[in-house]
């Protein structure tokens, strides 16, 4: 069976354009690290300069995913053990975990509302005044939120607010290149809010594999050092950076077409009736589907049979997520299962 795949756009394929420049990369180490606190591998380093200046920041690290970058990330910033103010439904603490486990780096989660993906701004307040927090974390596009877009007057908002307390700013921009595009607002302004940023070069920009981190000098060459400790540096990267060095110069324009593609997918369901909740504002549709009377797992068992693979957020929730490899007609037949199958199982009232 074919299927309609709209799990993540993590699916994405690498382009021919990539697995070529992959083939003809200059290599060298990465791990023989020379004064400047830069590898030997020319291509890496091109991956690397390209990305800071493309974020407006003095430097860049290549991750092997964005999971490590953050984790990087967040143990250069912080001290084990301190408290860090996060979104109660943001990726790092939900999916990835690894810093706030006490068997890990062992950060103390502050937990704040973040509806729509921004943090209450009168709890961030609050949790500044009575906690000793070392860092303050926002993610961009927001995943749970189903890939909401943080405008850019809220980021000065918290930028100006988390700075008054003294504290560092960290941006999970995973999709910062998604907010980007769909705001028509450039990275670098995004970027310009936070002290550092993570950002994926492996969903919808199309690489195989691999995260960047961005920031100051000093801050990229301590989370180097972190980088090593974890295991996260890697020898010829260069080969795996010229995938990257292609996501960044041909692949970030058409992530509009992802977002055209995912707004004809939730238009085409509104008209059978389908009321999305949120409006769709990047590669993303969030479908509740509590009203089937049916929990998520099932419903996304449904889906499989019918030929659409979606991904469950929570027991009342799924996503659907559009990216390079599926096309608006894909997308479009997608919606046509999907109602089919939403109206034999409405409960009729
Ligand atoms: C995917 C994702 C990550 C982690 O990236 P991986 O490369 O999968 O480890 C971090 N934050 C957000 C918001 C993500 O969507």
């Amino acid at each position: 069976m074919e299927f309609i795949d709209l799990r993540s756009d993590t699916l994405t394929q690498p382009t021919l354009a990539m697995r070529k420049a992959m083939m003809e990369a200059e290599l060298g180490d990465d791990g023989r690290v020379g004064s400047q606190g830069k590898g030997e591998d020319p291509t890496l380093n091109k991956l690397e300069a390209m990305a800071a200046d493309i974020l407006g920041k003095e430097r860049a690290l290549f991750m092997p995913s964005g999971t490590m970058g953050n984790l990087t990330a967040l143990m250069t910033h912080c001290k084990r053990g301190n408290p860090v103010v996060v979104g109660e439904h943001a990726h790092v603490l939900i999916s990835e975990k690894g810093p706030f486990m006490p068997e890990l780096y062992g950060l103390v989660p502050i937990k704040v509302p973040d509806p729509a993906g921004k943090l209450d701004l009168a709890f961030l307040e609050k949790a500044l005044k009575e906690n000793s927090a070392r860092l303050v974390c926002v993610e961009n596009t927001h995943n749970f939120s189903g890939g909401a877009v943080i405008p850019l007057e809220y980021l000065h908002k918290i930028r100006t607010l988390v700075r008054a307390h003294g504290l560092p700013l960290h941006m999970d921009g995973a999709r910062i290149f998604n907010a980007a595009v769909a705001s028509g607002v450039e990275a670098k302004t995004i970027a310009a809010t936070a002290d550092s940023v993570q950002f994926c070069l492996s969903k919808g920009l199309s690489s195989p594999v691999g995260s960047m981190i961005v920031g100051t000098e000093k801050f990229i060459l301590a989370a180097r050092e972190w980088r090593k400790i974890l295991g996260g540096q890697m020898r010829q990267a260069g080969v795996l950076a010229a995938a990257g060095i292609e996501s960044l110069q041909n692949l970030v324009g058409r992530l509009a077409e992802d977002h055209q593609k995912a707004k004809a997918l939730a238009t085409a369901l509104e008209k059978e009736g389908i009321f999305m909740g949120e409006k769709v504002q990047t590669n993303m549709v969030k479908l509740d589907v509590s009203v089937l009377k049916l929990s998520s797992k099932d419903f996304q068992t449904e889906l499989t049979k019918r030929g659409v693979k979606v991904h469950t957020l929570s027991p009342t929730e799924v996503r659907l997520v559009t990216h390079k490899d599926v096309s608006e007609q894909d997308c479009l037949a997608a919606a046509r299962i999907i109602s089919q199958f939403w109206k034999k199982r409405l409960p009729r009232s």
